[in-house]
């Protein structure tokens, strides 16, 4: 045993400052010596710092095994002889979890794990804080007491600044051997694959950048009032100029995108804000820190929104804020910011203006932490074409700048330094997609006709005026679904009659003669907009949503429905009424319609020439009537996505639950089955629009089961018609019948192999 005494415990009064003591660690990385002797010095000097028995360091090997590089106060021959793996133990513990841990009673810890030779017996306190440098552990701080103490929030917090000091100066080389620093900078460089969600499709590499939070320094307290007022009033007007500016600047976007930037340009323009922003500077403040306020004042309100519009809006403000902060710091340019080479950007969260201050040329793909694909950045960023991926929040804790980053927009993940193998099958991956895309479009006027003669009509999925011009490069028949809800989450207010006649108009034009099936807005669910007070639901996908509103409210579907009539006067106009759960719901539906053409022809107003009207099978009522509701209208359309997450009651929204059920589970397909046989009594066309249909598996499921039109993303259309081609519907439909109903769980793995063996095409 090794332990010369015990001290009182800290009390944090009188001692010297936590600055006062890395300045101390870094003269003793300066001092002569050898590496271990510095290291023993600086256990000293910390144990000592905190009135601790114990310090001790343990470095990570590149086995990943623990060891005990230094300590001061544990028996010294266990100083490169203790070695703990990885999860083992306390150390092995705050090791794996990236995070400290603390104890009063360390040897009833169910991770304790006792090593004689260090003679820590009579420990009780244990505080332990890994070493972490690029999102990674090298290694973990120790610190112990014999006295059994709870250590405070303060000590805690000086021993984390203490163990970040020293991850950087183990990285640097300053304190290891050369041997040992190479193995640091082995284990920091190692490639990394990180898994998120994909929102942008594509492939996309380059070097990484961080977004940098211009947060310029600056003082808190005002000198003069009246000089911090006029300051701010002055930054307000060149942020609006600069943000005018911007708009002119990206002139050519059109539809959903530029709205996205109009309502930006509100914001820069919000009495609200300007307000918020001048009663804090008379409160005292600078300009600057009154934005810093007003900023942490709004993020305090909309963090925990769990609407994802509010959180949007959330985005919105920080941009503004940096935007105003780097005004107020005399940063006049407002040209786009140069990159000097093919970059991707990495940043916790991003407003869709400061994506388009970048130049377009060298930036190609984007990380971001945590946004979901109907985010504003996510619009823009589909509309510029840059591969996106989320959900990888610890990106730029892992990566450094400069490190060569693969976005891979299709499979949702991230591939940090990756190797020359990887980059070289990711190059290869693109070139095949090019040739394939290439090969797809050669094939867009090709029949999609299965080998035994059924005629498949192939439609496509839209909500934008940039997604239009696809109709032509894919071949489809029109659009199958054209989710009108986009425009109306974007806005701050619901989009006037007038804006919403041109982009149908916009839309009915791009399509050049094709059908475009309008479903009208299905607000609700996850999808809501902000001027709608709804009040919190608890289960709001099964809530106030789609039809349901638009019967009890018809306040916002009669101008949507006004608008479509217009838009399409002279032409077909194709309405598809979303979530419709009893019939009589779309009598009430057809009622709001009728009133509109009423009121249109009372008005002399133009009128389309012929109105094809639709519902949506998207909840299991609907679908075990589906011919009760095929009666009333003149096409059915399954919403596979709703109607298998009601059916599994499984939120679509959780990647959690998704995983469970797979829309391939026999149970289901049979239930699909009912309700396509059920609907096609009646003589109504049934086709399919949810997103599974992106499955060629699931697609040339579908085709057994009698579905006879498709409507699909974009990019899935090419593979999908070369599926149909080489498939024979008869031979799936009996391999269905047989199987459906005597299995109990998901067909896919069978089903894939018996169209496999029939020389189904499912690339
Ligand atoms: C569906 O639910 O399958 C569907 C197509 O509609 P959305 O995905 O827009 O809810
Ligand atoms: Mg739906």
């Amino acid at each position: 045993m090794n332990i010369e005494h015990t001290r009182p415990p800290h009390g944090g009064h009188g001692e010297p400052g936590i600055t006062v003591l890395l300045r101390r660690m870094h003269d003793v990385v300066a001092e002569e010596g050898s590496a271990q002797e510095r290291l023993d010095r600086l256990t000293k000097a910390i144990a000592s710092h905190v009135v601790a028995d114990v310090c001790s360091i343990y470095l990570r090997r590149p086995d990943d095994d623990l060891e005990l590089y230094a300590t001061e106060g544990l028996n010294r021959a266990a100083v490169h002889k203790t070695r703990l793996k990885w999860g083992e133990g306390l150390v092995g513990l705050v090791a794996d979890s990236h995070r400290p841990l603390v104890t009063s009673d360390a040897p009833h810890h169910p991770a304790f794990s006792y090593r004689p030779e260090t003679g820590e017996d009579p420990l009780h306190s244990f505080l332990g804080v890994p070493l972490i440098r690029s999102g990674k552990a090298l290694g973990v701080l120790v610190i112990q007491n014999t006295a059994a103490r709870q250590y405070t929030d303060e000590e805690v917090g000086a021993v984390q600044a203490v163990a970040t000091l020293l991850a950087e100066i183990a990285a640097s080389g300053e304190l290891l051997s050369q041997e040992e620093t190479a193995a640091v900078g082995e284990m920091l460089h190692r490639p990394e694959r990180l898994k998120g969600f994909p929102i942008v499709a594509g492939v996309a590499r380059g070097k990484a950048v961080f977004l940098q939070p211009p947060a310029p320094k600056h003082k808190v307290f005002a000198t003069d009032l009246s000089v911090e007022a006029a300051r701010l009033e002055e930054g307000l007007s060149a942020l609006r100029v600069s943000v005018d500016e911007m708009l002119a600047k990206n002139a050519s976007l059109s539809g959903v995108p530029r709205e996205v930037l109009e309502t930006y340009r509100l914001f820069a323009y919000d009495r609200g804000w300007k307000d918020r922003l001048r009663m804090a500077v008379f409160s005292g403040l600078t300009a600057e820190s009154a934005v810093e306020q007003v900023k942490n004042e709004n993020r305090a309100r909309l963090l925990h929104a769990r609407d994802p519009y509010l959180r949007e809006r959330l985005h919105d403000l920080d941009d503004l804020s940096h935007r105003l902060l780097r005004v107020l710091s005399g940063e006049t340019t407002t040209d786009k910011r140069t990159l000097s080479e093919e970059t991707i950007l990495v940043a916790r969260e991003m407003g869709p203006a400061e994506l388009l201050e970048y130049d377009r040329e060298t930036l190609k793909g984007l990380v971001l932490g945590e946004v979901s694909a109907t985010s504003h950045v996510a619009i823009v960023a589909r509309a510029l074409d840059i591969p996106m991926v989320t959900g990888v929040g610890d990106a730029i804790d892992r990566c450094e700048e400069g490190d060569t980053l693969i976005v891979d927009g299709d499979a949702g993940e991230i591939h940090i330094r990756p190797t020359s193998g990887i980059i070289e099958a990711y190059q290869a991956k693109r070139e095949f997609q090019t040739e394939l895309q290439a090969a797809f479009v050669k094939e867009r006027d090709l029949p999609a006709v299965t080998k035994d003669g059924v005629k498949i009509s192939i439609m496509m999925n839209a909500g934008l005026a940039l997604d239009m011009p696809h109709l032509h490069e894919t071949g489809a028949e029109g659009v199958g679904l054209f989710r009108t809800e986009l425009q109306f989450l974007i806005g701050s207010q619901l989009p006037s009659v007038a804006l919403q006649e041109a982009f149908y108009r916009e839309v009915l034009d791009l399509a050049d003669g094709k059908p475009v099936i309008f479903r009208t807005a299905d607000i609700g669910g996850d999808k809501t907009a902000a001027y709608m007070d709804r009040g919190a639901e608890m289960n709001p996908a099964m809530g106030w949503r789609g039809l349901r509103i638009a019967v009890d409210r018809p306040g916002m579907i009669r101008p949507q429905l006004r608008a479509l009539l217009a838009a399409a006067a002279g032409r077909t106009l194709w309405i598809m009424f979303p979530m419709v759960t009893i019939a009589d719901e779309l009598d009430h539906a057809r009622g709001l319609l009728d009133r509109e053409i009423e009121r249109a022809k009372r008005r002399g107003g133009a009128l389309p020439e012929e109105i094809k009207i639709g519902a949506m099978i998207e909840t299991p009522a609907a679908a075990w009537r589906a011919d009760k509701i095929a009666e009333k209208v003149d096409f059915l359309s399954i919403g596979g996505n709703d109607l298998a997450q009601f059916y599994f009651a499984a939120d679509r929204d959780s990647e959690h639950v998704q995983q469970r059920y797979d829309p391939m589970n026999a149970g289901f397909l049979s239930f699909l089955k009912e309700c396509v046989a059920r609907a096609g009594k009646t003589g109504a066309p049934v086709a399919y629009c949810g997103e599974q249909a992106a499955d060629p598996v699931m697609a040339a499921t579908l085709l057994g089961l009698g579905v006879a039109q498709i409507s699909l993303p974009a990019t899935s259309i090419g593979p999908f018609r070369r599926m149909t081609r080489s498939l024979n519907a008869g031979e799936v439909a009996a391999w269905l019948d047989e199987n459906m109903p005597r299995r109990a769980e998901s067909l896919r793995e069978d089903f894939a192999a018996f169209l496999k063996n029939s020389g189904v095409n499912l690339e």
